[in-house]
C-alpha cells in the first residue's frame, strides 16, 4: 500500500462512517417524531401522553445535537492526522524536550489535552442546555470545574506512569513489545477495577451505607437466595449531579459493593428495587463482568498486535500526515484512527451486550416477580424521558439496552 492509497482509504472510511451516523440519527429522529402522537399500546397504562412526548423531545434534542458532535468529531480527526496537526504539535515539542521519550508524552499529552479542551463546549451544552432544559441537571458550573480538574489530576496520576511505562517498553522489547505492553494494560485495569470502588468513586460522590432496614431486610435475603455475597450496601448521592437514577455493582471479590443512586430508590418500591437489584445479580451469576473483561482484553492484544506490523510500515504514518515516525506517534495515530474502523463491529458489540441483558432479565424473573421489574424499568424509562420508540435500526447499532417494548414483552412472556 502506498501512503496516498492510504490516505484515500481513511478519508473513504471516515466519509462512510460519518455518513452512516448521520443517516442513523435521522431515522431515529424521524422514527420518534412518527411516534410521538400516541403512547405506544404495552404502556398507556403507566405512561401519560405528556410524558411521552417530553422523552421524544429530549431524545430528539440529544439526537439532534449528537449531530453536530459527529460533524465537529470528523473534521477535528482531519484537521490532526491528514490536515499535518499531529506532526506540527510533534515539531512544537522536539523543539522544547531533547530527550524523544519525553517528546513523544508531550506531544501525547498535548494532543488530549487539545482535544478535551475542544470538546468541553459541547459538554457544556448537553450538561447546562440539554439536559437543564430536561429538568434534569443538578450540576453547578463550581462543580463541573471541580470534577473536570479531578478527572485531569486523576488522569495525569494513573495514566503519565502507564503512558510512560508503554513507551519505554514499545521502544525496548523489539518484535514483541505488543506482548509485553499487552501484559502492563491487563495489569493496570485490573488494579484501576480494584482501586476505583474504594478510592476513585469516593472523590466524586458520598456513599453511604443503606440506612431503610426493611429494605435491607429483603435485599440480604435476595442476596442469601442468590448465593452472593458483598461488602456492603451503599447509596450514592446521584442526585448532586444529575436527576437520572441506576443501581449497578463495582469491584471484585472482597470489594463488591452494590451500590444504589439515590434518585433510584426514592421512586421506587422495595419489591421494585429488590427486582433490579436481581437483574444486576444475573448479569454477576452468568459470569457478564468476567466475559466482557475477557473479550476487551482479547481485543485489546489484537489492537497491540495490529499496531505492532503497521509501526513498520511509512504509509501509515504519511498516508495519515505524519512525516517523522515514532512509536509515540504511531500509538497516538492508531488510537485516534481504529474508532473509525471499529464503527463496523459496534452492532456486533451492542448486540453481545443486550444478550447479556435479556439473560440478566430472565435471573431477575426466576428470582423476583417479573413484573417487578417490568414495573421498575416502566418508572426508569419514564424519570429518565428514555424513548419508548427508538428507530429499530439505531437500537441495534448503539443500544446496549433492548428497546423498552421488546424488553418488556420479554419480560411479560417469561
Ligand atoms: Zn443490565
Amino acid at each position: 500500500m502506498t501512503a496516498t492509497q492510504f490516505t484515500l482509504f481513511f478519508i473513504a472510511t471516515l466519509a462512510l462512517t460519518t455518513l452512516a451516523r448521520l443517516w442513523l440519527a435521522r431515522r431515529h429522529l424521524a422514527h420518534i417524531a412518527r411516534h410521538r402522537a400516541a403512547v405506544p399500546d404495552a404502556f398507556r397504562e403507566q405512561i401519560q401522553l405528556a410524558d411521552h412526548q417530553k422523552a421524544a423531545d429530549y431524545t430528539s434534542a440529544k439526537t439532534r445535537f449528537s449531530m453536530l458532535g459527529i460533524l465537529f468529531d470528523a473534521a477535528l480527526l482531519l484537521i490532526f492526522t491528514v490536515g499535518g496537526g499531529i506532526q506540527l504539535i510533534a515539531d512544537i515539542c522536539q523543539g522544547w524536550f531533547s530527550q524523544p521519550l519525553v517528546q513523544g508524552i508531550a506531544t501525547l499529552v498535548t494532543v488530549l489535552v487539545l482535544s478535551s479542551l475542544l470538546e468541553t463546549p459541547f459538554s457544556l451544552y448537553r450538561t447546562f442546555r440539554i439536559e437543564a432544559r430536561f429538568g434534569f441537571n443538578k450540576m453547578t458550573v463550581k462543580l463541573y470545574l471541580i470534577d473536570a480538574l479531578k478527572g485531569m489530576l486523576i488522569g495525569a496520576i494513573l495514566g503519565l506512569p502507564l503512558l510512560f511505562g508503554v513507551l519505554w517498553l514499545m521502544g525496548r522489547m523489539g518484535e514483541y513489545w505488543w506482548l509485553y505492553v499487552w501484559g502492563v494494560w491487563v495489569v493496570f485495569n485490573l488494579l484501576i477495577l480494584f482501586i476505583y470502588p474504594s478510592f476513585i468513586a469516593p472523590l466524586f460522590n458520598k456513599f453511604s451505607p443503606l440506612q431503610d432496614q426493611a429494605m435491607k431486610t429483603r435485599i440480604e435475603a435476595l442476596l442469601a437466595r442468590c448465593g452472593f455475597t458483598s461488602s456492603g450496601l451503599f447509596v450514592m448521592d446521584g442526585s448532586k449531579r444529575s436527576a437520572h437514577g441506576n443501581a449497578y455493582f463495582t469491584g471484585f471479590g472482597k470489594t463488591k459493593r452494590i451500590v444504589f443512586f439515590d434518585t433510584l430508590l426514592e421512586r421506587l418500591s422495595i419489591s421494585e428495587v429488590e427486582a433490579v437489584l436481581a437483574h444486576e445479580l444475573g448479569h454477576f451469576k452468568h459470569h457478564h463482568v468476567m466475559k466482557r473483561i475477557a473479550a476487551t482484553f482479547t481485543m485489546s492484544l489484537g489492537c497491540l498486535w495490529l499496531l505492532g506490523q503497521l509501526m513498520q510500515t511509512s504509509w501509515f504514518y504519511q498516508g495519515l500526515g505524519v512525516s517523522t515516525p515514532s512509536t509515540a506517534l504511531a500509538l497516538l495515530l492508531f488510537f485516534m484512527v481504529m474508532p473509525v474502523f471499529g464503527f463496523f463491529i459496534s452492532p456486533i458489540m451492542s448486540a453481545y451486550s443486550r444478550k447479556h441483558e435479556f439473560e440478566a432479565d430472565a435471573y431477575a424473573a426466576r428470582q423476583t416477580a417479573a413484573n417487578d421489574l417490568v414495573r421498575a424499568l416502566v418508572k426508569m424509562y419514564q424519570d429518565n424521558a428514555a424513548t419508548l420508540t427508538p428507530d429499530p435500526l439505531y437500537s441495534k447499532f448503539y443500544d446496549s439496552h433492548p428497546p423498552a417494548a421488546v424488553r418488556i414483552a420479554n419480560l411479560q412472556a417469561l
